[in-house]
């Protein structure tokens, strides 16, 4: 599933060739499903992309007089870049579009599971609803002091499954959430009010060393998940040290225990965690 590095590898590689113009855009028969609010006239031919932002998992395409699309992955979701038209199967959305150089790319959004959804709005509709969203953990607000005041905020939460929520910390996913637990040697399970200060600081560096880790690789592919703009699977399964990992990659002799934790696959090292 694609989490905070995941958009923001796809974003860094779709900004690259903006400003584009949309020439034409093909639409799936389905993509209605994924495009909110349904009765809206989605018309962005002849429209200039001018920027793209991201919060959390949320992508924003901003386009010329004052119209924003807003797209959330899912499961499965994510946006293609190429000079040839996109043929992908479950490709939903695609817009041709025209460089500054009149170079031809396609552009388009594709997501087999369709767990995703794509709005399309004005600027106050884009801005509530990236207000939904919280601090973001790749951004210099998510520091010691935020972190110790919402964790004290809700002390009787569990660590992991805490970090999950979009409210407060935004592009938190659960392959993030178990590894910044991993890295801060905190055990996932643990409720939030015995979590002591120097542990606050390392769970913000922890989350430094996971997100720009992941970055450098592109994101992180999980079988058959996953792909940048280009189509490529990301390569950052080789930082992860729990996760999806048979022995601890941290002190690489303890067996890692998988657990259920708020219905999520939850991995920890009970020798580094505690
Ligand atoms: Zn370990």
């Amino acid at each position: 599933m694609p989490e905070l590095p995941e958009v923001e590898t796809i974003r860094q590689q779709l900004i690259r060739p903006l400003p584009l113009t949309i020439l034409t855009v093909e639409m799936s028969s389905v993509v209605g499903s994924l495009l909110k609010p349904q009765n809206h006239q989605f018309s962005p031919v002849g429209m200039t992309l001018k920027n793209i932002l991201r919060k959390g998992k949320l992508m924003t395409m901003v386009f010329d007089e004052d119209h924003y699309l807003l797209s959330h992955f899912g499961m499965s979701g994510g946006w293609r870049l190429s000079p040839n038209k996109i043929l992908e199967k479950h490709t939903h959305l695609q817009f041709k579009c025209e460089t500054k150089n009149r170079e031809t790319l396609y552009l388009a959004f594709v997501d087999p599971r369709r767990f995703g959804h794509l709005f399309f709005f004005n600027k106050e509709n884009a801005e509530k609803k990236w207000n939904e969203l919280g601090v973001d953990i790749s951004t210099p607000e998510f520091t010691y002091e935020y972190l110790k005041s919402v964790l004290k905020r809700f002390p009787e939460k569990q660590l992991k499954p805490f970090l999950l929520d979009q409210k407060y910390f935004a592009g938190v996913g659960n392959y993030i959430a178990s590894e910044i637990c991993a890295r801060a040697g905190i055990r996932p399970t643990r409720r939030n009010k015995l979590i002591r200060d120097a542990e606050i600081h390392k769970i913000i560096t922890a989350t430094k060393i996971v997100i720009d880790g992941t970055l450098k690789t592109n994101g992180t592919t999980f079988s058959g998940g996953y792909a940048d703009a280009s189509g490529e699977k990301g390569l950052g399964v080789q930082h992860l040290v729990v996760f999806y990992q048979e022995t601890c990659q941290l002190c690489h002799k303890t067996p890692v225990t998988k657990i259920i934790l708020a219905q999520r696959g939850t991995y920890y090292c009970p020798s580094c965690q505690k």
